[in-house]
């Protein structure tokens, strides 16, 4: 128990006196502000950040001793303080938010079950340690970046399909199962899972994250697809959001305050996620446009005409040249605006009739080029094109910069018919400097990225052009700034932007209310501590 300072208590509210809350609430604000405009912080309804004190957290000795006690927990080989896994823990090539030398765990914690989470997180809660949920470490906006060295939990040895409920679609899985891995299980029996992100990404990083990927536009983001959670909260208590209903009206929808929590809310430790049939008669199609309002003009006609299509995916020239650049693919492209199309039907004939409508569509959009993949190879071909379009994008820009070079990807999301002048307007942003940029997306959702790489000399330009984008995409357009990619540490001002400040301190009760001791994932969404000066 931290000792000696009067500003927090180590037993927290955990001994369920009903006290708790206001003596927290004590504790973590400041006395003096408690009065503002008349009304007591105690009974208003929202947290803003200037009335909150600095949370206090485990010192390096106390987090050696809980580290003796998570031994006895999950077992001496289960805990690592090795250079190479904590840095693993920290970063990523792929994270655009990249972790200071100083941001890494003391610690990983590998539990095998429920069990062993609450019981580490009743330790971490006892000590004041700060916990980051780990899954496949594939988030890029510095979601697992360790601010306060604490632990990082790794959730990959909770790697069990527990139910497979077959003929009510859907499945309870653990929350360290990767996507493909589950994949993999479902395909024999002619079925799939909803949301395609990363690869390696897990369904509790993907559920905290709300992640999609390239078949949301059919299947609906980790919001649509998880039915209920099992979660760990920050002082070891377990819940179950619900059991596995398809519909509910009752109660709170705690399934989808977890949803998208990025691990500052609790620990994610059983998905029940719906699984879909797999497509009949899937067809892949690449069409091909002189210029990029042409290919979002078409996105745009295809979908206000209701045809059925599964996924809709935009690259740009640029994007296009970086993929031919990559030389992982088995043929060049023109590097010309491009959509990718997925579609299918119950018979060839309806796919074929899909097909003429297409055209029909993008003729008016004076498409340059059309084909239909006719075989299985030339379908993978395609569509790993646009799987490799993140790592192509980074590539290209340290061909072109240097190998110092970084990235960051905006993640905006508009209504549809906005999406051709917000894209156009970003292009021509880019194409104003010397930032080497692409853009890409899962454009039928109105989503798309823009991959800027930068060096020392145009970092400013990179951020001019990325902050144009999401204030364009939050105030002109009525859009997000992230549509699927999440907030972590690197886009918490711009979720400011899009909500103002009275909604996040709204979030910020939320999470006080859950997470007292701000002991889960600190810094994340949004900021904890009023000495937080982060930028971003
Ligand atoms: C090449 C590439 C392509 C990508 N494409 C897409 C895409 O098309 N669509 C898309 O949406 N995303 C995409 N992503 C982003 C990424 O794959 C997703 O955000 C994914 O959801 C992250 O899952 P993860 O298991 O890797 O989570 P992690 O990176 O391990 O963690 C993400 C966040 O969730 C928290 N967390 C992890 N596990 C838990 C848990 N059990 N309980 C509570 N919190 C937890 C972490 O603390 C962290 O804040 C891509 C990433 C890469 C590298």
């Amino acid at each position: 128990m931290t000792q000696g300072n009067g500003n927090h208590n180590g037993n927290g509210n955990r001994n369920g006196n009903g006290n708790g809350g206001s003596i927290i609430t004590i504790i973590y604000y400041k006395n003096k502000n408690l009065i503002n405009n008349g009304s007591s912080y105690l009974t208003s309804s929202t947290t803003p950040l200037d009335i909150l004190l600095s949370p206090k957290y485990a010192t390096k000795e106390e987090i050696d001793i809980a580290i003796r006690e998570f031994i006895q927990i999950v077992g001496d080989d289960h805990v690592s303080c090795l250079e190479g896994d904590l840095e693993h823990h920290s970063d990523s090539f792929y994270n655009a938010h990249k972790a200071l030398k100083t941001q890494k765990p003391r610690a990983i914690v590998y539990p095998s079950c429920t069990q062993e989470v609450s019981a580490v997180m009743k330790i971490c809660h006892k000590y004041h340690i700060p916990v980051v949920a780990f899954g496949g470490g594939t988030s890029i906006e510095g979601h697992y970046v360790n601010t306060r060295n604490g632990i990082s939990l790794d959730l990959s040895r909770m790697d069990r399909i527990l139910e497979f409920n077959k003929n009510d679609l859907d499945v309870v899985c653990d929350a360290g199962v990767g996507w493909q891995d589950l994949n993999e299980f479902l395909s024999p029996h002619n079925l799939m899972i909803g949301v395609d992100p990363g690869p390696g990404a897990q369904l509790g990083g993907m559920t905290s994250c709300n992640c999609s990927g390239t078949n949301a536009f059919q299947f609906g983001t980790m919001k649509e697809n998880v039915i209920g959670l099992e979660v760990v909260l920050a002082d070891g208590t377990i819940i179950t959001t619900r059991q596995r209903p398809r519909k509910t009206s009752a109660g709170y929808n705690l399934t989808g305050l977890f949803i998208g929590s990025e691990g500052t809310l609790g620990i994610i430790t059983k998905v029940k996620l719906k699984v879909h049939v797999k497509p009949e008669n899937e067809g892949i199609i690449e069409i091909q446009f002189e210029s990029i309002e042409d290919a979002t003009n078409s996105v745009k006609n295809l979908i206000q005409k209701n045809i059925k299509l599964n996924a809709i995916e935009l690259l740009n020239n640029k994007m296009m040249q970086s993929l031919n650049l990559s030389k992982q693919l088995a043929h060049i492209y023109e590097e010309k605006a491009t959509l990718f199309l997925k579609i299918s039907g119950a018979s060839p004939l309806i796919t074929k009739e899909t097909i003429k409508q297409i055209k029909f569509v993008i003729t008016d959009n004076n498409a340059t080029y059309f084909k239909v993949a006719t075989n299985d190879l030339e379908k993978q071909e395609i569509w790993s094109a646009r799987k490799l379009a993140l790592w192509s994008a980074i590539q290209y820009g340290k061909s072109v910069l240097g190998n110092d070079a970084q990235s960051i990807s905006t993640d905006v999301a508009v209504p549809i018919s906005d999406l051709p002048e917000i894209i156009k307007l970003t292009e021509h942003d880019i194409e104003q400097t010397d930032v080497v940029g692409v853009i890409v997306g899962h454009v039928g959702d109105g989503n798309f990225h823009s991959c800027l790489s930068f060096n020392a000399e145009n970092e400013k330009k990179a951020w001019e052009i990325a902050d144009k984008c999401v204030e364009r995409a939050v105030i002109q357009f009525q859009g997000t700034c992230s549509g699927e990619h999440g907030i972590g540490y690197g886009k918490r001002k711009y979720l400011e932007l899009e909500l103002g400040s009275q909604t996040i301190d709204l979030m910020r009760r939320i999470k006080m209310a859950l997470d007292p001791l701000r002991i889960l994932n600190p810094d994340k969404i949004l900021k904890i501590d009023p000495a937080d000066i982060g930028e971003h």
